[in-house]
């Protein structure tokens, strides 16, 4: 979808238990970030490329940390990155946890006026600005043993009926969604039900993927987590990310919990009228 994505941090004070960081190859971990204290001029000199060859992009902020962790309310580094977007006049899809992004709602206004959206999707976009709220559950006590760090859940949807209000785009990633824990239909139901009352414009989604075999990966913090709240479920859920024929952890639950994690998915969005995409 976008054709480049900027990440003004390395790592991610909200430390989600099962983030992708802890143990990939994104960063070392989720408690030690860094700041990216060049990336206002290396996004000013990648722009200024783009507009020499004549080229148009929507640049993702957030695809491998959240570009609204706490440390932003402090440093404005993201805020300043899209006075460069305004500046240069490029669309932006903004992917975060946080009720932060509200702060930059009178530049990402201005964006939405001036951007100029690339040639292949210009007639499939209703905005200049996109949104994307992610959420792993809408369960309080889940949340709160896997993000306790976090943003509340109503800090979330008052951030989107706030943004809503706004003529940008606003959906939700819902995901990694917990195996077990909240992958059954009446869960995926409820969820899909509380985010439609949003009126949210699109659902994506995604499985719980794991990585790394060392204390603080993601693998070994979520399978401790899930042997501590819900031991009824620990087995399963090694099982799940086991391989018998290698003997090793797999990243990713099999294709097949995957496709039927898709189809559950695809069926509640469309029974509340949701579409499962940006475009
Ligand atoms: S908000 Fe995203 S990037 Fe940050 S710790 Fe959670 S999953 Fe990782």
């Amino acid at each position: 979808m976008e054709d480049y994505s900027l990440n003004p941090y390395i790592g991610c004070s909200f430390d989600c238990s099962y983030c992708y960081i802890n143990g990939s190859k994104y960063a070392k971990n989720t408690n030690s970030f860094y700041v990216k204290s060049n990336s206002a001029s290396l996004l000013k000199s990648e722009l200024k490329s783009l507009l020499r060859k004549n080229k148009r992009a929507l640049i993702s902020f957030g695809s491998s940390t959240d570009p609204y962790q706490d440390i932003e309310s402090e440093l404005y580094l993201t805020r300043n990155l899209l006075k460069l977007m305004y500046r240069f006049k490029f669309p932006v899809h903004i992917i975060t946890k946080s009720d932060l992004v509200l702060r930059d709602i009178d530049i990402l206004r201005k964006i939405n006026d001036v951007a100029i959206l690339p040639d292949d999707i210009v007639n499939k976009l209703k905005s200049n600005v996109i949104i994307t709220y992610s959420f792993s559950t809408i369960d309080k006590e889940v949340f709160s043993i896997f993000e306790p760090n976090v943003p509340s859940i109503e800090k979330r949807f008052k951030a989107i009926e706030r943004l809503k209000k706004e003529d940008f785009l606003v959906g939700v990633s819902f995901m990694p969604i917990l195996p077990f824990i909240a992958d059954n239909n009446e869960s995926i139901d409820k969820a899909i039900f509380e985010f439609s009352k949003l009126d949210i414009d699109y659902l994506l989604y995604g499985s719980l993927s794991l990585f790394g075999n060392k204390e603080f990966d993601s693998r070994i913090k979520y399978f401790n987590l899930v042997k501590k709240y819900f031991p009824e479920y620990y087995s399963k859920t090694k099982n799940l990310f086991y391989n018998n024929r290698t003997g090793l952890y797999k990243d990713y639950p099999s294709f097949k919990y995957q496709e039927d994690l898709s189809k559950k998915i695809r069926y509640y969005s469309s029974k509340y009228n949701i579409k499962n995409t940006i475009f």
